[in-house]
This record gives C-alpha cells, structure tokens and sequence, in this order.
C-alpha cells in the first residue's frame, strides 16, 4: 500500500480542500428536512489578512459547523467580508498618492471607482486564508457590506429608522479626526495617558478693575470661547454672574453665565466656554443661549473665525504663539504640569478634536432598551456569562449613536438635500423634485454611513431582507455566534439593536465570546512589541491541523490563549502520532478486513478485556465530546481527544493489540483485533474531524469506507451498551502493574531489554483473577519472561518491590542486576541529590530569596525542593528492598 513513512500537512490540504468544494459539502440546504443549524461569520475587513484572533475565531466556529453537519444538521455558515470605510479608504489614499493622485483631484467617482478595483484585485486575499484554515463556509453565499443587496438593505434600514423617528439630524460636537477628516465613533477613540500641561489665563472685565481665571489644557481653543461659566452656588463669583469679561487677543466681549454643570473643585472654579470645541461646553451654551464658534477647519487649523495673525495655522502651532502672545500680555497666570488623557485616532494615532458639525444620529435609547431586555429574559446567552455585566453596562451608557462619516467609501446616506429650500429628503431613491418648493436641484448628502451601521444588519441582510426569502425565514435566528471580545460593543450590541427592531427578533441564540491571542509570555501581540505571529506562516510550518488543534486546546471560556511555538510542535506530533498509528494499522491489516464497509465490531463475547475496554472508552469519549461541545468546551473536546488517542489508543491499546497481529497468533483472533483496531481508528478520527479537519480525511479515506468524504459521515454517536465498567477497572489494574514493572527498570537502570521475574500476591480474587488471566499482555507490555503468584512475601531474597491496587509486586534481583554495585550507586546518587536539595532548602529559608526573589522563581525553587525530597524517599525505598 502507498502510505507515506511521515506526515507532510502541505502535501494534502489543498487537495481535500478542493475535494469538499467540489462535493458542495459547505452548501446550505433550505429546502431540506434536516433541522437548521446557522452562523454568520463576523466578515473580516476587506483589506485585512488573516490575524491570529481570525484564526482563533474561525476554527471555533469551524469546529461547530463541521460537528453539527456530521450530525445530520442542515448547517449554514455564511460567509463574507466588511467593506471597512476608513480602513480601505485609507489603503487606496495610499496608493494613488503613491502615484501622484489625490482623492480630490481624482473626484468622488473616479475615486469609488478606484477602490472597487482595488477590491477586485486584493479584496479575495482573506478569503483564500480563510480556506486555507479549512473553513467550511458556505462560499456559494459569500456577502459583502456593499454589494447590492446588503446595499439595498442598509438603504431600507436607515429610511425606515428615519420614519420612524429614530433616525436624526443634528448639529453636535463629535470626535473629528483632523487626519482621517471625518467623525468617529466613541470607540474608535483610544484615550491615552499624556504629560501636558494646565494653563491658567486671566480674562479682565470689560469695565472696571481685576477679572476672572480660567483654566484650560487646550489654550488655542480659546480663540473660539464665547463665554464663561460658574457654578451658581459659588460664594466666589457671586457678583460676577451676568458682567462681561474681554477675551485676550480676541477683544471679544464674553458674559459670564451660572451652571451647575462646572465643577466648583477644578481649577479657579470658573471656566472657558468653547461651544464648538468641547461636548460639555455645547450643552452649557446650549442652556445659556451663548452662540457656538467654530474655529478650526477639517484638518484641524485655524479658521477665518480667528484673529488674522493665527489663521490657517494647525492647531498646536496656533497654541505655541497664543501662550507666547497670553504671556507677553499679561494673562497667563500659571502653568502647570497635568497628566490626563488626550484622545487618539484608533486609525491613525491622530489627536480627536472635538469639532461641531451637522451630522446623522440613531436614537439609541429605545433600541437599546429591548436589547437589555432580550439578554435579561435569556433569549440571547452569552458564554462565558460574565459577559453580560459589560453588555448592560455599555448599553445603560451608550450616547445617540453618530452613524454619518464624512469619506467616499461606504454607503452613502439616502438624503437628498433641495439646492434652492433646503428641505431634506430621506428616501429610498432620489425624489424628481423638491416636496416643499417643487424645485428639482437635488443633492445627495455626501456623508456615508459608519461601517457598523451595515455590519450591524448582517444576520439578515445577508439573508435577503427586507425580502422575507425561505433563507430569511429558515436561518433567522442565527444558532451561534462567535466573536472576539473586542467587538462586542461595536458590533454585537448593534446587531442586538438593529435585529430585534427590524426582525423582531434576536439575531442569534448564543453568543460565544473568544478570548485573545497573546505571545507565549503571555504579552499582547503587538507591531511595536514585534511579537505578532502570522497564522499562515503557522499553518506553512505546523500545518493546518496543528493550529487548529492549538487553538481549540487553549480556547478556555474567559481566558486569553498564550500561544507558544512549543505547544503547537506538540500538537504537530500528535498529529504524526495519529498518523504513525493509522498507518501501523493500516499495513497490519489483511487483504480480508479491507472489504468496502465500514469496520463493524465483532460480537461481544468473542471480544478480550482489553477490546471491551478500548470500546468502552470509545462510548465514553463520544459521549463526552459531544456534551462538550454543546458547551463550547472546545478545549476540553481537544484535550479529550488527545488523551484517548495518544495515550488510550496509541500507548495502550496498540500495544496490548500487537502481539495479537504476529503470525503465529490464531487466526480467529487476528481477525478480531483487526477489526476492533478499525473500528475504534474509524470512529475517533470522525470525533477528531472537526478539530483537524485536513489528516482526519486523508486517513479516513484510506480505511474501508462508504460515502466520498468523512466531513460528512455520521458523527459517532454514544452506545451505552459498550460501556463496560468492569473492564475498565481491570485494565487499569493491568495498567498499573506495567507502570510499576517500568518504574523499577527506570530506577535500577535495568536494560530495557531484558525480561524479568515478576512475582505477586493479590489480596482479592478479582485482583488474581485479572492478573492471571491477562499474564501475557502484562508479560508483552512490561517485558517479562514470567508472571507468577506467590506466598506472602512474594519474594524472599533481594528484590525491587511495588503496591499495586490489591496486589503486592516483586521483581527478584538475584541475577539480574550486581546487588552491591547498585546499592553504592544508588547511595552516591542520593548523595548528590541531598546536597541539591539541601541548597535548595537554605535559599527557601532566606528571608533574603523569598523577599527579592521573583514568585515565579520562588516557587520553581520549592517545586524543584520538593521532587528531590520524593525522588530521595524513592531511592531509600529502593535500597531497604535490596536487602
Ligand atoms: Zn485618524
Ligand atoms: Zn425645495
């Protein structure tokens, strides 16, 4: 038979692969019977590549899609990608400015333009990585945010939001990126911790002596103050309330208004207004009446609203000279270093101004009041639970969400604005003419909507709403979900809000919230750090499989995943384990069993102990795996696996199972291991499947089998009648002796591959009965050349002895080994080993070492203290037993 000695992952990934597309194996069915089983895959950005948290992300979901397909669901994972507005458009910004182009040179349609060819020719790059992964999306269905329909979708979301009165238009202070040149949401902020300084600034009353202070981190926005505000209760400015003070450098005369909002604790207790630049300040003048001035322009530099010495100056060069100029004048009071936070871009690193302008807002308090409820009555559970408390929170707090942004790349708001009266005109085509002048100059509003405003329709745009299409209505609500923690407020609270509005219903059933990929030292991966990993170039080296498998064995709920290269060699040689192993069976196997059925078993009476107990633990892993899985214990699915093949499967019952396959053995029973090999191999590598996808096909496809692919043979099922507990206790009995004969090879340094006596008293008939009826798989296992029962001592001369479970074990020496020799070398080992470990003794008694010495260190040295003093006790056990 052609089976490769090792396992060569690239060598097969492609080909399956490309066998499951062309079986449509990944393809939804509506129209069957089979029970529905659906996920929405969070689309990954256009312009992005496969990141680890992708990777962590799509073989969870992965995992699930391929478990529920083999157990006879109709599963539906659908897949696509994000058009990410700022992100793309940044990437082709980059690009025609490397050609000497800009956007605005260029023109919006020519630039949209632009972009779609671009998408044409890269956006398929996370795609073909996803596959690579060995995702089982349903490709035929692959969406994007701006194709037409979902395109269609978003523009009957917002006209109805519109409608209903949900949808607003507003002048508001928004977080302005002065770079990006367009708003951004509260989450794509990232406050960082800056030294700055507090500067204080005198504004002297327009008549009659002194003035009042201010204080302010931002000097230069003071060009743009139109007011002063106290608190109404402050004894301080009693008088000052309704006098006028002179703006410095400006002239501008500027009343001082009382509010409850200022803080009396801050500062003076007196503060600046600058309605246009700052979210509190506009609720202040708001209240007050005092007028907003907007003093910088979109890229941040000052505006004709500003004395001419300042204009077109950017904004931190216009706050060296206004400090400059304050100081020459007279009205800087103070200035003091002040630590605090400063806004940056998310994208850009850009410092946010907080910038006044007519924008687009979803009200958000209605919606988000039903999405707080459907979590609290359990329509929606998250995993882990925890998860909740920040769910509620961030809903409780959540402002009026500001969906307009002022790019070309994205959906462009359905409004049409008239030229001659100004009436705004929401709908879902561009009305011929103006409803309130009858004019025709029409024009579209040119913001475009934020990008989670159509990722948030996903679940059912992709579907085909507003069409109510069998897909719609058989895969809504989606089962699961499965996302990263940190997009939990961008994007599943609004998919929260926006499906149960437009669907009446929750978008999904369960959300399973991953943890994140971080470097084995446990530090975020990051680009400064140099510690980011690239799962293709883990797939190039490991393999798919081993990835995957690493993933899922670390993927415990609420934990991040230290990923370490270590690991995932570990779980490479698992998967050469399974391999060597599926191969040993495959060439033992006679022309005879290789008949085109699946392996059944044989009768149970004609199976041995350690068949039964194989079996047994087969039901038992089946059972668990599918419970875990309906969990989200991925980690424990993949540690279970590994556990029964590597060590149950492979280690144990390979072992029992070879002498049986040498041709001196009797035929009947040959043919009875080999079929129990085969079934066992057969049934975990279906278990296995959907964790490795990639080496569980090409084996399975090299057994006796039915069908054309495993992905979609039945996942085993749990066959209480094999459980067999009275054969597992006796293989573990069995198990023991072995490692105990083992162990007293190890100690005394006996050469592997020489058979010993072994002697043994049980204490119980069924502990004789177990031993004496399995004499010669104990005698295999732990190469004995005898196995037999003794009085009580087993062994009267020298000889190694253990305690097994209701036996009591002697292997006599004489003969064996050179007693004398062995006792002094064992005594010079416990020598040296008493010294190490008396060093260690001291050090974990300096108050010095336990109070300088890292915990991680302190506790490696009392692990270390801790083997000695046992491997020491073993060693004097070994000797006393020597005679
Ligand atoms: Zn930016
Ligand atoms: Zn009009």
């Amino acid at each position: 038979m052609d089976f490769e000695r090792t396992f060569e992952p690239a060598t097969i990934e492609a080909r399956w692969y490309a066998h499951w597309l062309t079986l449509g194996v990944f393809t939804a069915r509506p129209g069957s019977p089979l029970p529905p089983f659906s996920m929405v895959i969070p689309p990954p950005n256009v312009t992005g590549r496969l990141h680890m948290g992708h990777a962590l992300n799509n073989t969870l979901q992965d995992i699930l899609a391929r478990w529920r397909r083999m157990k006879g669901d109709d599963v539906l994972w659908l897949p696509g990608t994000d058009h990410a507005g700022i992100a793309t458009q940044m990437v082709v910004d980059r690009q025609i400015a490397a050609e000497g182009l800009s956007r605005e040179a260029m023109g919006r349609e020519a630039f949209v333009e632009r972009v779609w060819k671009w998408r044409e020719e890269y956006g398929g790059a996370i795609i073909a990585q996803l596959k690579r992964l060995g995702c089982s999306c349903d490709w035929t269905r692959e969406r994007f945010t701006m194709d037409p329909g979902l395109s269609r979708a978003v523009r009957e979301a917002f006209v109805r939001l519109y409608e209903a009165g949900l949808v607003y238009r507003d002048k508001f202070i928004v977080n302005w990126c002065p770079r990006c040149r367009t708003a951004i949401s509260d989450l794509e902020v990232i406050p960082q911790e800056t030294h700055g300084h507090l500067y204080t600034l005198r504004y002297p009353f327009a008549a009659g002596k002194g003035g009042i202070e201010v204080a302010t981190t931002r000097p230069e926005t003071m060009l743009g103050d139109t007011g002063v505000a106290v608190h109404p209760d402050d004894e301080r400015y009693r008088g000052a309330v309704g006098r006028t003070v002179v703006l410095p450098l400006v002239g501008r005369e500027l009343p001082i208004v009382a509010d409850r909002f200022v803080d009396t604790e801050f500062g003076t207790g007196a503060v600046k207004i600058t309605p246009a630049h700052d979210a509190n300040d506009f609720e202040v003048a708001r209240r007050a009446g005092l007028p907003p001035l907007v003093v910088m322009d979109e890229q941040g530099r000052m505006n004709d609203n500003v004395p001419e010495k300042y204009r077109g100056l950017d904004r931190f060069e216009a706050r060296r000279l206004v400090i400059e100029d304050l100081k020459a004048g007279g009205y800087l009071v103070a200035v003091k270093d002040h630590v605090h936070n400063v806004g940056r871009c998310q994208r850009c690193d850009t410092v946010v101004e907080p910038y006044l302008s007519t924008q687009w807002f979803v009200r958000v308090k209605p919606l988000a009041e039903e999405a707080v409820q459907a979590v609290a009555d359990g329509r929606v559970r998250f995993v882990p639970p925890h998860w909740v408390n920040s769910y509620n929170e961030w809903m409780g707090k959540m402002h009026d969400w500001c969906v307009s942004r002022q790019l070309w790349w994205g959906h462009q708001i359905p409004a049409w604005h008239c030229t001659r009266c100004a009436e705004i005109h929401v709908a879902r085509s561009a009305p011929r003419a103006c409803r309130r002048c009858g004019g025709t100059g029409l024009r579209q509003d040119p913001d475009v909507l934020d990008t989670w405003f159509s990722s948030g329709l996903w679940p059912f745009s992709t579907l085909g709403w507003p069409d109510g299409t069998p897909e719609l209505k058989r895969y809504y609500p989606t089962t699961v979900l499965v996302t990263g923690f940190d997009i939990l407020f961008f994007w599943v609270c609004r998919m929260m809000m926006l499906g149960l509005h437009f669907m009446k219903e929750v978008p999904f059933h369960r959300v399973c919230i991953t943890g994140l990929v971080r470097d084995a030292e446990g530090q975020k991966m990051s680009k400064t750090r140099g510690n980011v990993v690239d799962p293709l170039d883990l797939i190039d080296r490991y393999g798919a499989d081993a990835l995957r498998f690493t993933l899922a064995a670390m993927a415990t709920p609420g934990s991040d995943l230290p990923l370490s290269e270590e690991r995932m060699a570990g779980y490479r040689a698992f998967a050469n384990k399974i391999w060597n192993a599926a191969r040993f069976v495959l060439l033992n196997l006679g022309g005879e069993t290789m008949s085109q059925t699946p392996p059944a078993l044989p009768p149970r009476p004609a199976l041995r102990l350690e068949d039964r107990w194989i079996v047994s633990r087969l039901q038992r892993l089946s059972a668990s795996v599918d419970e875990r899985l309906r969990e989200f214990r991925f980690d424990e699915t993949a540690n279970a696996l590994y556990q029964f093949l590597w060590h149950e499967y492979c280690d144990w019952y390979l072992e029992m199972a070879k002498p049986r396959l040498l041709p001196g053995a009797p035929p009947g029973e040959t043919a009875r291991t080999r079929a129990v090999l085969l079934h066992v191999l057969d049934a975990v590598l279906r278990l296995l499947h959907p964790v490795m996808p990639f080496l569980t096909e090409d084996l399975w496809q090299r057994l006796p089998h039915e069908g054309e692919t495993i992905a979609l043979s039945p996942y085993p099922g749990h066959d209480p009648a094999w459980v067999d507990d009275g054969a597992e206790r006796e293989v573990e009995t069995l198990m023991e002796v072995v490692v105990k004969v083992r162990n007293i090879r190890a100690e005394l340094n006996i050469d592997p591959a020489r058979r010993l006596p072994l002697r043994y008293v049980a204490h119980s008939a069924g502990a004789r009965a177990t031993i004496a009826g399995n004499a010669s798989v104990i005698a295999a296992l732990a190469r004995l050349e005898s196995v037999e029962e003794a009085a009580d001592p087993p062994a009267p001369g020298p000889a190694a002895r253990a305690v097994a479970s209701g036996v009591d074990l002697a292997v006599p020496l004489e003969g064996v080994i050179d007693i004398e020799a062995e006792k002094r070398r064992l005594l010079r080992e416990i020598d040296k080993l008493s010294k190490e470990s008396e060093s260690h003794a001291r050090k974990l008694q300096s108050a010095d070492f336990l109070s300088k010495a890292r915990p991680e260190v302190v506790d490696k040295s009392r692990r270390i203290h801790q083997e000695l003093v046992e491997r020491i006790g073993r060693l004097s056990q070994t000797i006393e037993s020597l005679g």
